[in-house]
């Protein structure tokens, strides 16, 4: 199909580099343009690809001096996805930790936000072929589509070890975990009953840490307090790491005190322990093949695609290989950033793919290309300025380290709350998730736990009535103490 954009430059990229003067009600005196006028001619065509951390950064600044820029997402929402991991284990609800691009963006006129993924880049042509079969020319590109899974050479496992990067993984992650819950309630077979009950988490980075705190919280704290015949408290929980130990980011001493807390919480864990397969309903490691009722990946992590596609040198991880301003090398008006990019740090490693680096490498783009476009300076070389890692592994126990002022228990817990609510982009956001975390630790509760209709089992194999009267012997006591009839899933609503 023919493009519709194809020298048919969308709005924002026609009316040239400033809003019309009217737009000026919209910023604030702060924000007010510059007198100068645009370098670059008024026509060019500057594309964003991708409003996660770096690119929204990218485009508010553009956005604050008046330049016209399109912003180009397969999503209408800008994701944080440190907090992800809540929306897959029912503590957070999806739209907490989501905002619509448009509603960010809103006060910068010059800045248009088009919904579209893009399939393919044609360097020769300057164009992305999105997957509606549409284009977009372009005369400079921002590439920050972030990262993506990967399997270690062994796609097959995507099928049956999810992965946690969109909203639709943490809901169907979260939907897969209810149902297991669900299933072992059914079930009238002890062994079956446990196999749904194990949960293998691969990864002992900071994603699989909290997810495997998470799920032994959610298991043994809210579960347990709700069903009848099967007994949550005792899901099997396994977090599986290749290397030595687990958050291999963090020093030694805090991947100790991780490790020692989520098997307080009940976590097995393995370190030097590489994945040998992934099957439908098992895990096969250290030669032993465990039954599961769900496994997740939590492991591997590549730059997505695209990066590759600009035809420039990438690194192992598919990261596309920039200079100091973040310019791709060898190509003169193409930029990539964030966790598509590989940034050579002071210490001569590369970046790490965390938020911070992302925010802080968009923000510090977007300013010296307004002003390079506007005053023709030069792009200015970017420098990082670590804030501390953080990772959290359950109720009152997190990690927090900045070269060597490290913080363990409560007041990481704390600090990583209060850092969590105050990078949540907007006030309502922070104020939602900072209530449901006051409630949900004064409760123990999860306001989050739907499996909703496209999750949901297909048919009702035996009369839950009579698997439940079977399954009620080792729960009796428990039940008739809380006067508690065992109702199906449906009849409860969950
Ligand atoms: C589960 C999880 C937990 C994390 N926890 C932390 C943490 O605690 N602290 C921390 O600092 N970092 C954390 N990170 C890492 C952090 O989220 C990333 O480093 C950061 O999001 C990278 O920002 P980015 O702008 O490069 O890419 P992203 O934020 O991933 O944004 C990429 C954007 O590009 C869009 N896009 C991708 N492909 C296309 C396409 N073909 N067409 C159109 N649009 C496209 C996507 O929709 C997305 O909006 C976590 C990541 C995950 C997945």
């Amino acid at each position: 199909m023919r493009s519709r954009f194809v020298g048919q430059v969308p709005a924002a990229v026609r009316s040239g580099m400033r809003p019309k003067s009217g737009s000026r009600t919209a910023l604030s005196a702060r924000e007010e343009l510059p007198p100068a006028e645009p370098v670059v001619p008024r026509a060019s065509r500057i594309i964003i690809l991708g409003a996660g951390f770096a690119g929204l950064e990218v485009a508010r600044e553009l956005g604050k001096a008046g330049i016209s820029v399109v912003l180009l997402d397969r999503q209408n929402h800008h994701l944080f996805q440190p907090l992800l991991y809540q929306v897959a284990t029912a503590a957070l609800s999806a739209a907490d930790i989501a905002e619509p691009i448009r509603k960010v963006l809103r006060r910068y006129e010059s800045v248009q936000v088009l919904l579209g993924e893009v399939k393919s880049i044609d360097m020769s042509a300057r164009q992305l072929h999105l997957v509606d079969g549409s284009c977009l020319g372009f005369d400079y590109l921002i590439l920050a589509t972030g990262a993506t899974h990967s399997y270690f050479g062994n796609p097959g496992w995507a099928r049956f070890a999810p992965g946690l990067k969109t909203i639709a993984d943490a809901r169907r992650i979260r939907a897969s975990a209810l149902l297991a819950f669900e299933r072992a309630e059914r079930t009238t077979d002890p062994e079956e009953q446990a196999r749904q009950m194990t949960i293998a988490i691969v990864g002992g980075g900071p994603t699989g840490v909290e997810l495997a705190g998470s799920l032994a919280e959610l298991s043994r704290l809210t579960l347990a307090r709700d069903f009848r015949s099967a007994r949550p408290e005792a899901a099997r929980i396994m977090l599986i790491e290749a290397g030595p130990r687990v958050l291999p980011a963090f020093s030694e001493k805090m991947s100790k005190y991780a490790h020692d807390r989520l098997e307080r919480l009940g976590v097995e864990v393995y370190t030097r322990t590489p994945v040998e397969n992934i099957e439908k309903d098992s895990i096969t490691f250290g030669g032993n093949t465990i039954p599961v009722g769900l496994v997740l990946w939590a492991a591997g992590v590549a730059a997505s695609p695209l990066a590759a596609q600009l035809g420039a040198q990438t690194d192992r991880a598919g990261r596309v290989i920039v200079d100091d301003t973040m310019r791709v090398k060898g190509l003169t008006n193409v930029f990539a950033m964030g966790d598509a990019a590989h940034f050579t740090g002071e210490d001569g490693q590369p970046l790490p793919g965390l938020a911070q680096v992302a925010k802080q490498q968009g923000r510090h783009f977007g300013r010296t290309f307004a002003r390079h476009l506007r005053q023709g300076t030069p792009l200015e070389p970017f420098v990082y300025h670590g804030r501390g890692n953080t990772a959290i592994v359950g109720r009152h126990a997190a990690v927090f380290e900045q070269g060597r002022f490290k913080l363990t228990g409560w007041i990481a817990w704390l600090s990583w709350a209060i850092i969590h609510v105050y990078l949540l982009v907007g006030f309502q956001h922070r104020l939602m998730v900072s209530l449901q975390w006051l409630w949900r630790y004064l409760t123990f509760e999860r306001g989050a736990r739907l499996i909703t209709d496209e999750h949901l089992e297909p048919s009702v194999p035996e009369p839950a009535q009579a698997v439940a009267r079977a399954n009620m012997g080792h729960r009796t006591e428990a039940a008739s103490r809380e006067g508690a009839s065992v109702s199906t899933a449906a009849e409860r609503g969950s």
